[in-house]
């Protein structure tokens, strides 16, 4: 995460550094944003004139962006245009082309005529350096119908001068004298003097390449007549040349000499090395032929000085155009190299976005379905549990019932149901260890008077208060049950006819004894029981039977007694 935010910074502070302005001077930063790049662009200008390429793109470029930001076409397209002008010099030709397309493009959006035809000429100069004359003098074409659509002579002027470099370059004269004658004569109407000038220095340059010496000698003096009237140095060197080497070809060294030697004077002057050379180069032939020989020697020597100088300047020169072009394209390179830093580092922090965004829905997915499990866990868990609970309430409800099937609700005795099966129960422990069990019916006497006389919960009172002393009265193993209204059945275990008896008159004897109390009332209440056994012989009902025949018998006879079966 800190790597991602570092390289963010960085990104960030590399393209601040890309679009920012260098500062060329405290005052400029303080001047309103117009201002400050018409300042910049005019010491743009200023060094292009002064050939320090390398500066003149970087004001130049400086002031492009702040047009470009303001979104100034037509001054974009003033500042394209001299960049592509500035790499057509330094012979970084793509970009030169990049420019002056850039700048077109502008120039048609705007449609300013003049623009276009600028650009379209740039872009023929730049082809033609590259010697693609075909296509230079396509665009040339283009430049010079627009022109004349607008009506333009400087332009026509200046597009025909273009056209007629290529026919020079192509050393096609007749074509070449024909742009140029054209060119002279709206340059005339123009009163551009310079350009009149060269133009009949170019026009004897196609009428020397034709052959005609006699009339370039003609055109280089009228050249040179303007070139002194406008002293124009360069101009002066250059016809004075041509016309040195006009008569050097017609072998009139006198002459050749002379005018090459006032070329050579002026171009000293004006240190236009180029033509020095050529003159001394020349001129050592001259002497040589003119038997000269020392002349010959220090022109020769000179030549070869100057040659030498020449090509260190030029060497100079082509390392430091060099140079720039390595510079202006590292620069650039930098620059892209920045941009596409930048962009990978926008990428790749894109990228992380992304990562990050999955990242999150991937843990909202899992803590959505997590809770989802979670949840449904908890309900089966707690289903689980409410079952389960349900189950053990059911079981307990089962068992309840169970119970109350088998209980009277009264007593808390064994009712008649359960009692048959504890019968059977017993019955079977007989089939096993052959021991009889007694069998006890009681009846409560009277019982329908208590009810009678204090009431029916009385009569309940004495109901649980018979059943409680029988429970206590009889042994562990004995089994009590409620027979029915206000009869009991009791179950003596591994008990014979003489211990039921026995246990018959315990129980009969307590109970006329145990005070039962019901409100304010004392109740005395007796009991009549019969007393049978189980031995197998007869049936277990008829046994029953037998103890509920004896019990009978005891209330015929007064009842409050013990009746056994067999003395019935
Ligand atoms: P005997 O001495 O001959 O047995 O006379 P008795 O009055 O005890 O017998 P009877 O069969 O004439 O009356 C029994 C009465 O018991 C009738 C009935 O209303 C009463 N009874 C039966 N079950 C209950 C009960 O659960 N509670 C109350 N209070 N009385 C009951
Ligand atoms: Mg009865
Ligand atoms: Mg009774």
């Amino acid at each position: 995460m800190k790597k991602i935010i570092g390289l963010l910074i960085i990104s960030i502070i590399l393209s601040a550094n890309v679009h920012a302005e260098k500062p060329i001077d405290e005052k400029v930063n303080f001047l309103p944003e117009g201002d400050r790049a018409e300042y910049l662009f005019d010491r743009g200008l200023g060094y292009y004139n002064l050939n320090q390429y390398s500066n003149a793109l970087e004001f130049l470029k400086q002031a492009s962006n702040i047009y470009t930001n303001k979104d100034d076409k037509p001054n974009m397209a003033r500042c394209y245009n001299n960049i592509g002008n500035i790499y057509n010099k330094l012979s970084i030709f793509n970009k030169a082309m990049k420019y002056h397309l850039l700048s077109l493009e502008l120039e048609e959006e705007l449609n300013e005529k003049e623009g276009i035809i600028s650009s379209l000429n740039n872009i023929g100069n730049v082809l033609r350096n590259i010697d693609e004359f075909d296509q230079a003098l396509g665009y040339y074409q283009k430049a010079l119908n627009l022109s004349y659509e607008i009506q333009d002579n400087k332009s026509i002027a200046i597009t025909l001068n273009n056209i007629g470099n290529i026919y020079l370059s192509q050393e096609n004269y007749e074509n070449a004298l024909n742009f140029y004658n054209r060119s002279l004569i709206l340059k005339k109407e123009l009163k551009d003097d310079f350009g009149i000038a060269t133009s009949y220095n170019n026009i004897g340059i196609s009428y020397q390449g034709l052959g005609s010496t006699t009339k370039a000698l003609e055109n280089y003096s009228i050249s040179l007549d303007m070139m002194k009237k406008l002293n124009n140095g360069d101009g002066i060197a250059s016809s004075y040349f041509h016309i040195g080497i006009t008569y050097y070809e017609k072998n009139n060294v006198n002459k050749a000499s002379y005018n090459l030697e006032k070329a050579l004077a002026y171009a000293q002057n004006y240190d236009n090395r180029q033509i020095m050379i050529s003159c001394y180069k020349i001129l050592a032939e001259i002497y040589s032929k003119q038997r000269n020989y020392l002349k010959a020697y220090l022109a020769m020597k000179l030549y070869a000085q100057i040659k030498d100088d020449l090509v260190s300047v030029q060497t100079q020169k082509a390392v430091t155009e060099l140079q720039i072009r390595y510079e202006t394209e590292k620069k650039e390179k930098e620059i892209e190299l920045l941009k596409t830093n930048a962009s990978i580092t926008d990428y790749q922090s894109k990228e992380n976005e992304m990562f990050m965004i999955i990242l999150v829905i991937i843990l909202i997915a899992v803590a959505v379905l997590g809770f989802f499990f979670y949840f449904q866990f908890r309900q089966k868990a707690h289903s689980n549990k409410t079952i389960e609970e349900q189950n053990t309430k059911l079981t307990e409800a089962y068992n309840k019932m169970e119970v109350l099937a088998k209980t009277d609700i009264l007593t808390g005795l064994s009712n008649r149901r359960d009692m048959y099966q504890k019968i059977k129960h017993e019955t079977d422990r007989f089939e096993r260890n052959e021991k009889p069990f007694a069998i006890l019916m009681g009846d409560i006497d009277n019982f329908k008077k208590i009810n009678d006389t204090y009431g029916h919960d009385a009569g309940d009172h004495v109901l649980t208060s018979i059943a409680s002393v029988m429970i206590s009265t009889v042994r562990k193993q004995d089994i009590v049950g409620r027979w029915g209204g206000e009869e009991f059945l009791l179950l003596l275990p591994e008990t014979n006819l003489d211990g039921g008896k026995k246990i018959a008159e315990k129980l009969r004897v307590k109970i006329k004894n145990e005070s039962m109390h019901y409100k304010n009332h004392v109740l005395n209440v007796t009991i009549t029981i019969g007393v049978s056994v189980y031995n197998r012989i007869h049936d277990v009902n008829e046994s029953i039977k037998k103890a509920d025949k004896a019990m009978y018998l005891g209330k015929i006879r007064n009842k409050n007694c013990v009746v056994i079966s067999d003395k019935v």
